[in-house]
């Protein structure tokens, strides 16, 4: 089954301590579909502006996702620029220029609106409802966000989250949306927001999937290099949400399978700035690191 996304196509200006790059391609949206684009057909609802270049919609094209829904207008595309310590947890936003987004108005293409799986990427929660809305009968509705539209936009995030079933958050934007320090007081807080799932991601620790009273926990995979975080989430939601479109399945067990694929994807994005790791990966790649993950986390029964 195919997935549909909304969410920011961008330039992004990042330093990390092992080095700095200008405007190259990013966007919440771009991360998701490209790691999305290993498990499953991905169709992305975005803007950018006459300033972006031919040769990242070209790319998108040959990792085979639909950008009919990916609107050219006057003016200048999203940008955003960012900035790493030694921890690489958390990025410091230096600038967010919304420019095109700003007055973007989402018109679905007709075959968008059949689209059963749908991933509202980090972007204005108006935006997200805005394209919601448009679906007709979604199976499934995941979302993210960030500390920029819990600050300025909590209202209109809310209402997003009455909507969704899933929502995938950073610990900080866990405790900066519940008002609430402590994780497990934070999920049960969101949970009572509307989405039935929370997966608060960790970064360099890992992720926690809370539902109703079940709790599951995933490692991060223990890298030697990591040269920049950008992305990671957006990844990790590409790798979750692309394996629950392939397979249809929402139960628990397979919601346990599709965050270690998601944590793969995220593992691989990671080891390189851009998409310049995850844009060519061989489908073994992912099978072996997912097994890697298993033996990872694996120990016997007592007794
Ligand atoms: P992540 O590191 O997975 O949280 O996502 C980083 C990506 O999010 C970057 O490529 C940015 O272009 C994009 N981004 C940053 N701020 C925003 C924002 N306020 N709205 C939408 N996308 C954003």
């Amino acid at each position: 089954m195919s997935l549909l996304v909304v969410g920011s196509v961008a330039f992004d200006s990042v330093k990390t301590p092992f080095g700095e790059v200008d405007e190259v391609l990013g966007g919440s949206a771009t991360y998701f579909s490209t790691a999305a684009s290993y498990f499953t057909n991905v169709s992305i609802v975005a803007v950018v502006g006459t300033d972006f270049p031919d040769k990242h919609l070209l790319f998108l094209k040959s990792r085979r996702i639909d950008i009919e829904g990916i609107e050219k207008k006057e003016g200048r595309t999203f940008r955003w620029k960012g900035e790493y310590g030694y921890e690489l947890n958390e990025a410091r936003t230096l600038d967010t220029q919304l420019n095109v987004f700003q007055a973007f108005k989402p018109k679905l293409p007709e075959k968008y609106k059949d689209k059963k799986v749908v991933f509202l990427a980090n972007i204005d929660p108006d935006l997200q409802r805005e394209v919601l809305q448009q679906v007709k009968e979604p199976a499934l509705v995941a979302c993210d966000t960030m500390n920029f539209w819990i600050g300025g936009k909590k209202g209109p995030l809310l209402e997003t989250l009455k909507l969704v079933d899933i929502l995938l958050i950073n610990d900080g934007e866990a405790r900066e949306l519940s008002g609430e320090p402590n994780l497990v007081k934070a999920a049960n807080i969101i949970l009572s927001y509307g989405p039935k799932t929370l997966i608060i991601k960790r970064g360099e620790y890992g992720a926690l999937m809370f539902s109703g009273k079940k709790v599951f926990a995933a490692p991060a995979y223990p890298l030697e290099s990591v040269f920049d975080p950008t992305g990671a989430g957006d990844c990790f939601a590409g790798g979750f949400m692309g394996y629950l479109a392939n397979t249809m399945n929402f139960q628990e067990a397979n919601i346990r399978k599709a965050i270690i694929f998601g944590s793969v994807m995220a593992s691989y994005n990671v080891e390189a700035f851009s998409l310049d790791r995850i844009k060519s990966l061989d489908y073994s790649e992912i099978e072996d690191r997912y097994m890697e993950f298993k033996k990872l986390t694996h120990f016997d029964d007592l007794g």
